[in-house]
């Protein structure tokens, strides 16, 4: 680890990294490999690699006990647990699907995907989630269903959106790819609205390699995507559900999902641990105020999320040149946000001018099990030094754009 001096130490001035191996902002959780193994002999010795093998169907049964819900589906993907359900839940001749901007990247590829056109919701400043308020402004009678999204820190207010949905009638789907193991007063993650989808990607709470699920306790629901995700089979040789793709999760997938689902608690202990370590130490960096976690309620203290003040006196593209190369791998809040990316299919053009703002102050900081709270006080440390030498710094990458 290299510590700063003068600011030629910078590794965007030429000195060394602060960093050896990059610190990021994805989990990318390392399950007991012993575990992972025994999970993966299983599927193995019986030699079912996929189509409802052992993994899979222990997991899907793990996962419903632990969002305490009557069904969960696996998935090759998030993607398609998502497409799948809000093509299931869209009501027939309507056009549009109301979501949040401010949210995973790919996600209007997916209403593409299922035929609908994005109607972009504002979001609370405070939270960073949409709200009641926010989602009713965008119902129209073309609305074909809400997609209820969580921010990356706490929860949406699942229930308000889901009474609201109620009574205009209207199917709410949550994304709760963010929210695995946080709760609500009202319940757990995993059984608001009519289904609940969730990701097993590496950079997520829970790694298994990749792959998805989804929660409910809609049994036709369960059904027909269960189904559909094997090809429309509900017999030997007969596609009795019309829609049918493979997305399909396969043995080695679920034995590290089960594995990683093993270390859960351990994972949240030492996420809260990070959580507690960056408050400490950013309270010293004047004008960069981390996101809180509810700590009233269950959270899976997961991501950190920093403000950048106005007396910040980097800008952030700026700032996040920096940080990059010295392997501190901080990314800009989900910017830039939905409605301003090109878009080769139906939308409805938005003006959000609170999204807009807020795309603009956010930063993630590295997180999950490859970050250590030396690395935390240490990336502390590198952030007063740019403070301190702000006037300096800006000058030499000034120079450096010449
Ligand atoms: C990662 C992510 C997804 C997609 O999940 P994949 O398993 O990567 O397809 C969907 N929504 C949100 C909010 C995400 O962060």
């Amino acid at each position: 680890m290299s510590v700063k001096r003068r600011i030629e130490d910078l590794a965007l001035l030429g000195g060394a990294p602060l960093f050896s191996s990059p610190k990021s902002t994805s989990n990318l959780l390392r399950p007991d490999v012993e575990r992972y193994l025994s999970y993966s002999r299983l599927f193995f010795e019986q030699k079912q690699y996929t189509n409802n093998g052992p993994n899979v169907k222990a997991l899907q049964q793990r996962l419903a006990d632990f969002h305490q819900t009557q069904y969960c589906l696996v998935f090759s993907s998030g993607f398609w647990a998502l497409a799948l359900a809000i093509r299931y839940l869209k009501l027939a001749g309507r056009t549009e699907i109301i979501i949040p901007s401010l949210t995973y990247r790919r996600m209007t590829d997916i209403c593409a995907w299922a035929g609908l056109a994005p109607r972009f919701c504002e979001v609370d400043p405070n939270t960073l989630a949409m709200t009641e308020e926010t989602v009713r402004s965008c119902i129209t009678p073309q609305t074909a269903l809400i997609l209820g999204v969580h921010p990356i820190v706490n929860c949406a207010e699942a229930q308000r959106l889901q009474d609201m949905a109620q009574d205009y009638g209207i199917p709410l789907l949550f994304d709760s790819v963010e929210s695995v193991y946080e709760s609500l007063p009202e319940g757990r993650i995993g059984g608001f609205g009519r289904a609940e989808c969730f990701s097993l990607h590496a950079c997520k709470l829970l790694n298994g390699f990749g792959g998805g699920y989804l929660t409910t306790n809609d049994e036709i629901l369960a059904k027909t995507l269960s189904a559909q995700r094997g090809f429309g089979f509900t017999a030997i040789d007969h596609i009795g559900v019309p829609g049918g793709l493979n997305a399909k999760l396969n043995e080695m997938h679920a034995a590290m999902a089960l594995a990683s689902l093993d270390d859960i608690e351990q994972q949240v202990v030492l996420n809260r641990q990070r959580y507690q370590c960056y408050q400490q130490a950013l309270t010293a960096v004047p004008g960069i105020s981390l996101l809180a976690f509810d700590e009233t309620q269950r959270c899976g203290y997961k991501n950190i999320v920093a403000r950048m003040e106005d007396i910040w006196p980097l800008s952030r593209a700026e700032t996040l040149r920096i940080l990059n190369a010295e392997q501190v791998l901080a990314r800009a809040y989900y910017d830039p946000p939905l409605h301003h990316k090109t878009m080769h299919y139906p939308h409805v053009t938005a003006n959000l001018p609170q999204t807009d703002r807020l795309s603009q102050s956010f930063v993630n900081l590295p997180c999950g099990q490859q970050v250590s709270t030396d690395d935390i006080n240490s990336i502390a440390s590198l952030m007063i030094f740019l403070f301190e030498n702000s006037n300096e710094i800006n000058c030499a990458l000034q120079e450096t754009l010449l």
